[in-house]
């Protein structure tokens, strides 16, 4: 059996910093739900605008909004949260997969890049996680060409 390329650690890296989790209107209509409020009450208590994306807001700790040892709303997370660490740059450049190790500690580096990439691809495509319009979703989500 193939060694899990994965596995999350829960050390709350990729929930620190500003204005990466942007969410499409699909993951605004989910997470709304989740927290059972308007979509326009989740934009105005939880998100502010870049570059015309939508992304959710940090703390004053510099964490998101919503990270509470842990993602506090995991069931209606974005799907950029969902894909992380399989993001496009990871999965197209062994170079950014190396790298991301020391922040990531869920990537296991004996795995290699290729078994990263196969398992990345599959659980993307799995869990519907695949991009499908660059105009309105984050950028470091992959399509199906890629
Ligand atoms: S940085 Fe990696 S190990 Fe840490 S919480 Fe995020 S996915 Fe999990
Ligand atoms: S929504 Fe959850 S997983 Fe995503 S950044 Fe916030 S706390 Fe982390």
């Amino acid at each position: 059996m193939s060694i899990k390329a994965f596995e999350c650690r829960m050390c709350g890296h990729c929930c620190h910093g500003e204005g990466g989790i942007i969410m499409s209107e699909k993951d605004r209509e989910r997470l709304a739900e989740h927290l059972g409020i308007s979509v326009q009450a989740l934009i105005e208590e939880y998100s502010e605008e870049r570059n015309g994306k939508l992304s959710l807001r940090t703390g004053d700790d510099g964490y998101c909004v919503f990270f509470r040892e842990g993602c506090g709303v995991h069931p209606g997370r974005p799907d950029i949260c969902r894909a992380w660490p399989f993001f496009r740059g990871n999965l197209i450049d062994a170079m950014s997969w190396e790298m991301i190790q020391e922040y990531c500690p869920g990537i296991a580096p004996e795995a290699g890049h290729a078994e990263f990439v196969r398992q990345g691809k599959q659980y993307l495509r799995e869990e519907n996680l695949l991009r499908y319009d660059p105009e309105i979703d984050p950028n470091a989500l992959i399509t199906d060409e890629d």
